[in-house]
């Protein structure tokens, strides 16, 4: 058995474990989420007389979200948007450590692996 790798493979798997543990706190939270992207939009209504076709653009706030492959659009009113904005926000922060977690597992598989391998007789 080659004990040096052995050794190098056991703190990598720890070093991911640890990793895996800070990734996954994000997903612990108790706030609510909603699956969206708020963001603003600009449009032209497209009345020649408009004071868009000049330039000054319509601008509204919208939230975006995925739903059986296809994208709804909903309008934000003002009084709703930083409570929209922080769900969304809180959203994006729980699909972002899914991510990481996958990637991590993944990584952590590998490493385990090459520990049996490493070990066998
Ligand atoms: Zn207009």
């Amino acid at each position: 058995m080659d004990i040096q790798t052995l050794s190098r493979l056991r703190q990598d798997l720890r070093r991911l474990a640890a990793e895996l543990g800070r990734e996954i706190e994000a997903v612990f939270g108790r706030a609510p989420l909603v699956k969206g992207t708020v963001y603003e939009m600009a449009r032209k209504c497209g009345k020649p007389s408009c004071a868009c076709a000049r330039g000054e653009l319509h601008r509204s706030t919208v939230m975006s979200w995925s739903h059986q492959g296809k994208t709804r659009l909903m309008s934000v009113p003002p009084e709703r948007r930083t409570e929209l904005r922080g769900k969304s926000e809180e959203y994006q922060r729980v699909r972002g450590a899914r991510a990481k977690v996958s990637a991590i597992s993944k990584k952590m598989l590998a490493v385990i692996d090459q520990i049996e391998q490493v070990r066998r007789e």
